[in-house]
């Protein structure tokens, strides 16, 4: 269908994009992390394109949950079972359901719930919540205002854009950042980042 096709857009230039930054995520990681990240992204997006070359997919919630599985067990660290269960619980909240821009939100809030239940951060932890939190309440206001997918994705991705910024100053509660202490001040979260370019991607390419 048109939607499997642009879904599997999404998850092709994400890897692409997560490829093209895996020096710049791994960077972001040496300096309150272990210099991983990119190297994270790039190889469990790597595993999901993989993956869509071989199979082919009746619907966005097998071809969601498929990549948040792939996820899942091909990235070890926080960011794998996190993102992992993003995808599957993303997947999982549009089985059967019409892909209107709400229902996308809603499952986009479910994916998030997944990463909240997991790694239990608030706002203000310095992780990549902090650029999802803010993204989810802005792709429903934008929907509330009568935005369609386009128009809520991109307000999404503006909004997580300004929380992985609002990342730098803070110092880090969760995952291996917070080992650092006061010495992760200063630094942008590797996380919030990649986070920002899965949505980025979104608007791009979901549209
Ligand atoms: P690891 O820290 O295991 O090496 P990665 O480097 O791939 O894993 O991912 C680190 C990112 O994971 C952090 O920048 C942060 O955004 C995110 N993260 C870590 N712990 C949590 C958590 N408990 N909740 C949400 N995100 C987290
Ligand atoms: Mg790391
Ligand atoms: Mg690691």
């Amino acid at each position: 269908s048109k939607e499997v096709e642009s879904f599997t857009d999404w998850l092709r230039d994400s890897a692409q994009v997560l490829h093209d930054n895996a020096a710049y995520l791994t960077e972001l990681d040496s300096a309150i992390g272990d210099a991983d990240h990119g190297a994270n992204m790039d190889r469990g997006f790597g595993a999901v394109v993989a993956v869509l070359d071989e199979t082919s997919f009746d619907t966005v919630d097998e071809l969601l949950k498929k990549a948040g599985m792939t996820l899942v067990s091909k990235v070890g660290g926080a960011s794998g079972p996190l993102y992992g269960t993003f995808f599957l619980r993303f997947g999982t909240a549009l089985a059967g359901v019409k892909l209107t821009p709400a229902a996308i939100g809603e499952g986009l809030r479910a994916g998030v719930g997944g990463i909240l239940a997991r790694g239990k951060a608030e706002i203000g932890d310095k992780t990549m919540y902090d650029a999802w939190g803010p993204a989810l309440d802005a792709y429903d206001t934008a929907v509330a205002g009568g935005g369609d997918l386009a128009a809520a994705l991109t307000a999404a991705a503006e909004a997580s854009a300004k929380g992985r910024d609002a990342t730098v100053p803070l110092e880090a509660r969760k995952g291996r950042a917070s080992y650092l202490g006061e010495r992760s001040v200063g630094h942008q979260d590797p996380g919030a980042t990649s986070t920002t370019l899965l949505l980025e991607s979104a608007a791009r390419t979901l549209a």
